[in-house]
């Protein structure tokens, strides 16, 4: 994905990895095979109907607004425990810092640190392993973190049965709490006249999007409101990792209804590829489609 620019505002994706994920365990549902239907504009980025995968991509957003660095999203990070079906990536190693600094960030330049949701996957890099501590990668930061899924997160790491969920707390958000960085948001923040938070719990308790509006210019950063193209067809395929079956569907639904043929640039935290598009109907069909935005090629 090339650079967006929303008036003076820009942003930029950074990559932690790339990793297919196969359909099937995705999406829990009994028939996948409508999917089928968009290969068009499904593959080759977002979807290998080969294996079949849908491609995850775990990225941070760098936005520069004339007076802010702001960091949407952590991914993975590095030294990390997972387990269960994510235990390939336990204590994996992987360039993202250098890839930040060839967009040209070291981490005392961010200033703000926004998790949509406090997923393993989106707070990994809120952290690093100095001498045998997890200390706060980015030091000057503010980690702006929602209220519902840090009383949430909290409540479960005390609990050894979600112990899949404890790890990322204890090494990527508890240490951001205890050195003071965390800023607690509920269902309003706003940043330079340029950036608001817009609820969308059902993914996570607590879960929120990112909306931009700069010089005549929308975008919106989706976090896990969507995690593959196809649910912009199929918004009512859930998805393994949602936490409100109900709820998450019927906020994507609501998402994709509410961006159908506007000229919004949608900036999903796990598309791989161009990422960024548009939600488009389709000629003859009540479906949506993902119009990859060409300025991102
Ligand atoms: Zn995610």
């Amino acid at each position: 994905m090339k650079p967006q620019f929303f008036g003076d505002v820009s942003v930029e994706k950074v990559i932690d990895m790339i990793d297919p994920f196969p359909a099937e365990r995705a999406y829990p549902i009994d028939d996948l095979s409508p999917a089928e239907n968009y290969k068009s504009w499904l593959e080759p980025h977002f979807y290998n109907f080969e294996i079949p995968a849908i491609i995850l991509s775990f990225h941070s957003y760098i936005i520069r607004t004339p007076f802010h660095t702001i960091l949407v999203d952590t991914c993975i990070g590095n030294h990390k425990t997972f387990g269960g079906m994510l235990d390939k990536w336990n204590k994996r190693e992987g360039p993202f810092l250098d890839n930040l600094k060839k967009a040209g960030v070291t981490p005392e330049q961010v200033d703000y640190v926004m998790c949509t949701h406090l997923h393993a996957d989106h707070v990994g890099w809120n952290t690093q392993l100095k001498d045998g501590r997890w200390v706060p990668t980015f030091p000057r930061a503010k980690y702006v973190f929602s209220k519902n899924d840090l009383d949430t997160a909290m409540e479960r790491a005390k609990n050894t049965e979600t112990s899949y969920i404890a790890p990322a707390y204890q090494e990527s958000v508890l240490p951001v709490i205890e050195a003071g960085q965390v800023e607690i948001v509920e269902t309003d923040f706003a940043l330079d006249d340029a950036l608001t938070i817009l609820p969308t719990h059902g993914h996570t308790p607590g879960h929120y999007c990112l909306e931009i509006n700069s010089g005549g210019r929308e975008g919106i950063l989706t976090g896990d409101c969507l995690h593959n193209a196809v649910g912009i067809a199929h918004p009512e395929w859930t998805t393994t990792f949602c936490e409100d079956k109900a709820k998450s569907n019927a906020t994507r639904a609501a998402l994709v209804e509410s961006l159908t043929d506007r000229d919004v640039t949608l900036l999903p935290a796990h598309f791989a590829g161009p990422t960024a598009g548009r939600v488009r109907s389709q000629k003859g069909s009540d479906r949506r489609m993902f119009q990859v935005a060409p300025e991102a090629l």
